[in-house]
């Protein structure tokens, strides 16, 4: 069986992560509880490209429920989507103003 380690334009684990972490609402109770188990299982491996390879092992169990994820695919919908979402965290990590804001409310909830 062949690896597939997503292509990351996103670049490290922590990245990685963070993109996966802005989705965390929009999964079922179910899902979450995978994605902080993958999170925590994360923090205690030193390779980042084991840590991305783990994550990713999760999300190929939680992208089911995106129905867009399904339809075009999870390679493709982790090339297109994380990496709109890679943009947008970029834009906020340069912008944000630490008030009010969506993104560190749910990295504080979700991603310590
Ligand atoms: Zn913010």
């Amino acid at each position: 069986m062949q690896r597939y380690r997503p292509h990351l334009r996103f670049g490290d684990f922590n990245s990685f992560a963070r993109i996966t972490v802005t989705y965390m609402e929009d999964w079922s109770k179910k899902a979450q509880k995978r994605i902080l188990l993958a999170l925590d299982a994360c923090a205690g491996l030193n390779d980042d490209s084991e840590k991305k390879f783990r994550l990713w092992q999760t999300l190929e169990t939680t992208l089911w429920e995106f129905p867009e994820a399904v339809d075009i695919g999870f390679k493709k919908f982790v090339t297109l989507r994380f990496a709109e979402r890679q943009d947008a965290l970029h834009y906020h990590d340069k912008n944000c103003n630490f008030s009010e804001c969506t993104i560190c409310d749910l990295m504080d909830k979700w991603y310590k």
